[in-house]
């Protein structure tokens, strides 16, 4: 099963015996995320004949690759295969120029010139960054969570769900994550039940009304979940109602966690300015507060999270990221 922590926090590039490479080109631009706002940089940055490196993370695609089906990206009448969408635009980085390496970033340096960033086994240097960590999936910090997290709680649906099958499932949240995943989980599971903090989703209409027209699908308003029950294996969550204190369990197999995203900014935090959430901060055009250096994606904006935003602020962070080098020839 898939944990995004751990998948957050692992870092695919392993050290090679300690050894950490300098390589000696400088980039035009490195690109930190491999997901929908970090491949379109690429791709506008390829186009305009920009030496690029995409350090794509550990999570090929981010947030979309987890999609079982993205139904609002503008040319894919029939939708598309979220993972399928994250490929393609990985191809046509790569079909325009861009050096794209399966690591993860571990540290940066923005005092520098030029900027440094680092993985386990290199450092790369590049005359402008584009932050695109995205965010990740927040977990609900109730006791059983930790301890079941990768087998029996999940913030993955699409990833995890087909071992529900004929089983019984919890959501958590009302967003749209929860209610598109939660209908996701209806193709397996016999019985999803949503525990949701209000008496009222937040999710999109569309998806409501799936939601609510969908038999396997029971709603526990008002509540919150205090509690994931289980010896070896989950078999429930206690949860609260809000308006009238009482406790109640409601048995289910699995329990699938959308209470919303944080940034992955933990690499960024006394390097560019964050907003109290913990989001890069930029100006409209993608600038932060750092000369040079970029942000796109959800990993600056907590609003919107679409991949058809990200990829507008890709390509926007690129144009800008083209126009500051064309400004600064001296960088190094
Ligand atoms: P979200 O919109 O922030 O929703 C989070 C949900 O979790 C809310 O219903 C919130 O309750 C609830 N929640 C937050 N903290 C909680 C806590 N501690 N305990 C219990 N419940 C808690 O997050 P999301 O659903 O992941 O969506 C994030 C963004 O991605 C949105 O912009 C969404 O539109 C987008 N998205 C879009 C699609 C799509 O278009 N296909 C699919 C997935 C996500 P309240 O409602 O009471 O605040």
């Amino acid at each position: 099963m898939l944990d995004f922590k751990l998948v957050q926090d692992q870092q695919q590039d392993l050290p090679r015996e300690g050894v950490v490479q300098e390589e000696d080109q400088v980039y035009d631009m490195i690109i930190i995320g491999g997901a929908p706002a970090g491949f379109t940089a690429a791709i506008y940055a390829g186009r305009a004949a920009l030496k690029t490196l995409v350090l794509t993370g550990p999570l090929l695609g981010g947030q979309v690759a987890t999609t079982q089906m993205v139904e609002n990206f503008p040319g894919f009448p029939e939708g598309i295969n979220g993972a399928e969408l994250a490929q393609r635009m990985h191809s046509q980085a790569e079909r325009f120029g861009a050096h794209i390496v399966t690591a993860s970033a571990t540290g940066v340096d923005f005092s520098t010139s030029p900027l440094t960033v680092q993985s386990h086994s290199a450092t790369y240097r590049g005359r402008t960054v584009i932050i695109a960590t995205g965010a990740f999936p927040r977990r609900l910090g109730v006791p059983g969570e930790a301890k079941f997290f990768g087998r029996g709680v999940s913030t993955c649906a699409t990833c995890d769900g087909f071992f529900y099958k004929d089983k019984r499932a919890v959501v958590v949240g009302g967003g749209d994550s929860a209610i598109d995943e939660g209908l996701f989980l209806t193709r397996f599971a016999r019985e999803v039940v949503v525990v949701h903090r209000r008496d009222q989703l937040r999710a999109t209409k569309v998806y409501q009304e799936r939601a609510f027209a969908n038999p396997k699908m029971r709603f526990a308003w008002d509540s919150v979940v205090e509690e994931i029950l289980g010896e070896q294996t989950v078999t429930g969550v206690r949860v609260r109602n809000v308006k009238s204190g009482e406790t109640s369990v409601i048995e289910a197999d699995g329990v699938f966690v959308y209470v919303g995203m944080i940034p992955g900014t933990k690499l960024f935090d006394s390097q560019v300015e964050l907003d109290e959430q913990g989001y890069v901060v930029t100006d409209r055009r993608q600038h932060t507060s750092v000369p040079g250096v970029f942000a796109a994606g959800d990993v600056q904006s907590p609003d919107f999270r679409q991949v058809v935003v990200a990829a507008g602020t890709g390509a926007i962070a690129a144009k800008e990221a083209e126009k500051f080098l064309v400004e600064h020839p001296d960088m190094a």
